[in-house]
Order: structure tokens, then C-alpha cells, then sequence
């Protein structure tokens, strides 16, 4: 099994805040995000944006563990391509 992350950021789309510094693992998009994947946190914890207060994301239980599920449009990533 290849575990491949990488970290990129994740954003406010609103107001372009940085919200998580996230290691990501396969090649897809941005659905959801693992607590204890989340190396930088810029939140209160609360999945709002600390900047402008747009909810970014839910609570939920994916796979039998935590995960923040991302609200479709409400944040963008860099750093998920490589060069
Ligand atoms: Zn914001």
C-alpha cells in the first residue's frame, strides 16, 4: 500500500483565510478532512472560518472515525497538484 500526502492548504473562499494545513492522502478531491491529519489548525475548532464566520464544514462520522465533511464551494486548496 502507498500512502502518498502531501500537505496543502485550505482556505477560506470567502475571504481567503488559511484554515487548515492538512496532510492529504489519495488523489481526489477535497471531501473531507481527518482530525489527526490537520498539522496546523487556524480555527477554534468550531469548522468556521476565525476570520469571516462562513461554516466550512461538518461534523461527522465517515469510516468509523471523526471527519470534517467540507461544505461543497466554502473553501479552496493549494499545493494539491504536483509540480
Ligand atoms: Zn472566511
Amino acid at each position: 500500500m502507498s500512502a502518498e500526502l502531501r500537505t496543502i492548504s485550505i482556505h477560506c473562499a470567502r475571504c481567503r483565510s488559511l484554515l487548515y494545513r492538512y496532510r492529504k492522502g489519495g488523489r481526489g478531491g477535497l471531501v473531507k478532512c481527518r482530525p489527526e491529519r490537520i498539522t496546523e489548525d487556524r480555527t477554534a475548532g468550531d469548522l468556521r472560518c476565525p476570520q469571516c464566520g462562513q461554516e466550512f464544514a461538518r461534523a461527522v462520522t465517515m469510516g468509523g472515525g471523526p471527519a470534517h465533511k467540507i461544505i461543497r464551494g466554502k473553501v479552496y486548496t493549494r499545493g494539491m497538484s504536483r509540480k
